[in-house]
């Protein structure tokens, strides 16, 4: 239905445009129709109406000046803190693309059931492949000789698609190459020394605003079954490391939503377990802790939740657990002795942000005693800029690109950096009244916000 709403919205704006009787070509014309249709969208007024009050307002010279004119008066529409606060700066206004094949259907959280498990030859009398099989007695079961010539052979050409069908499939491999890395940030940021653990890529849940939508061409999740490889490495890495390591399952995939199937945590959790210099963390938006309440962890383990708030979990945060199941499952893990962390991941900035956020504060500390957090990371909205066309084919509903993102320091889409500080000391503000000492750091901000927001620069 709002997909249909807003293939509308968009014609109306097409017909307005062509209504004006002024001639642009086509990347002119394909700037102004976003420009156009984004207002129109955020604040549901008809495209005619905004045109007409543009052009009404008119203080152009001649038809010469109009593009320039109309650009700069619907920037300033669609942009005005930004436009308010600084005069020049980048817009991504790409060709609008509302396809109905790609929009996703909300669903209740379903039992993850994928229909074909694809599995790498070498590996198909492994102990984890054999017992991930009996899980799924159902799923047709195809043996491949390895992951990258299947995929070479069998994707479809739209990215889209291959991430729609993600749940369908399931890839079991022997993964040879990438066990550990940096977490990658981007350019210019102050990083926090922080390593991914590469154990699983692909989510069950569906979050607008995931990154790895624009990231996969895999039309299925992936599970490397040779365990024992990433927990020899581990071992070899922890060892040769000096310094306090942070290591974390949470970077391409939700660290806990597919443990039921794979318990990949049980083993990290022990190896974590026997290091004094290392820490693991584990990411969830999933509720799935009851198995890892009794394990002999010895506060190596952190187990770590996305949080926002409950109006954002409903609209953009598709088949995760609801907020208070997640800060339930914080509780309790904090009585099986883990340390706890919280990301407020992405930040989402929208008229009534404060009321949302300060409720959240409030709501995770009446709950989390706060000498059980580890940390707490903050980081506002930001995403590569060819994610916008596929959140709005995927998610049509979703509010989440109406405030002002403009191309930042790093290309990515982001709030104006004076956004940005305003929301990051607010947050810190809020979360200051009930700990003085909590750790709170920045994710993917350069030095400079750092020391503004937090008064040092380094983790
Ligand atoms: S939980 Fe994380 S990995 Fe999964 S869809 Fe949401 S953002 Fe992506």
């Amino acid at each position: 239905m709002r997909l249909y709403q807003e293939q509308s919205r968009l014609r109306d704006a097409q017909r307005a445009l062509q209504r004006t009787n002024f001639c642009f070509g086509p990347n002119k014309k394909q700037e102004l129709l976003r420009l156009i249709y984004e207002i129109s969208r955020r604040d549901n007024i008809s495209a005619q109406i905004i045109l007409k009050k543009a052009l009404e307002d008119n203080s152009f010279q001649s038809t010469k000046h109009v593009f320039a004119y109309l650009k700069d008066y619907f920037l300033k529409k669609r942009f005005p803190e930004t436009y308010e606060y600084k005069k020049n700066f980048d817009v991504y206004l790409p060709k609008i693309n509302l396809n109905s094949r790609y929009a996703v259907l909300k669903k209740e959280q379903g039992v993850y059931s994928p229909k074909a498990i694809f599995i790498e030859r070498e590996i198909k009398d492994y102990g984890l492949t054999k017992s991930i099989l009996t899980k799924f007695p159902h799923a047709q079961r195809i043996l491949i000789s390895c992951l990258k010539d299947h995929i070479k052979s069998n994707q479809s050409s739209s990215p889209i698609s291959n991430y729609n069908l993600r749940t369908r499939n399931l890839f079991l491999i022997n993964e040879r190459f990438d066990f550990i890395k940096p977490c990658p940030c981007s350019q210019g940021v102050l990083g926090c020394g922080y390593y991914i653990l590469n154990l699983g890529f692909g989510c069950i849940y569906e979050c607008s605003y995931c990154f790895l939508q624009s990231y996969t061409n895999v039309n299925g999740i992936i599970l490397p079954v040779n365990v024992e490889n990433f927990l020899n490495r581990l071992e070899l890495f922890i060892k040769d490391k000096r310094g306090p390591l942070r290591i974390g399952t949470g970077e391409f995939t939700d660290s806990l939503a597919l443990d039921d199937i794979t318990a990949y945590s049980c083993l990290l959790i022990d190896l974590f377990s026997r290091f004094k210099n290392a820490t693991l963390e584990l990411k969830t938006k999933s509720n799935k802790i009851k198995h890892i309440l009794k394990l002999k962890h010895n506060r190596r383990t952190v187990v770590a939740w996305s949080l926002n708030p409950q109006q954002i979990i409903d609209n953009d945060e598709w088949r995760t657990s609801d907020l208070n199941e997640r800060l339930e499952a914080a509780r309790e893990c904090c009585q099986a002795g883990y340390l706890v962390a919280f990301h407020f991941d992405p930040i989402i900035y929208s008229t009534n942000w404060e009321k949302l956020y300060r409720g959240l504060i409030d709501n995770l500390f009446k709950k989390i005693n706060p000498k059980d957090i580890a940390w707490i990371s903050l980081g506002t909205f930001r995403f590569m800029p060819q994610l916008k066309t596929i959140i709005e084919q995927r998610f049509p509903q979703s509010k989440i690109l109406d405030k002002e993102l403009i191309l930042g320091f790093d290309r990515k889409l982001r709030y104006s950096l004076f956004q940005r500080v305003r929301i990051y000391k607010k947050m810190l503000s809020w979360i200051r009244r009930y700990s003085g000492s909590v750790l709170v750091y920045l994710c993917m901000e350069p030095k400079g916000v750092w020391k503004e927001v937090l008064g040092r620069t380094k983790f």
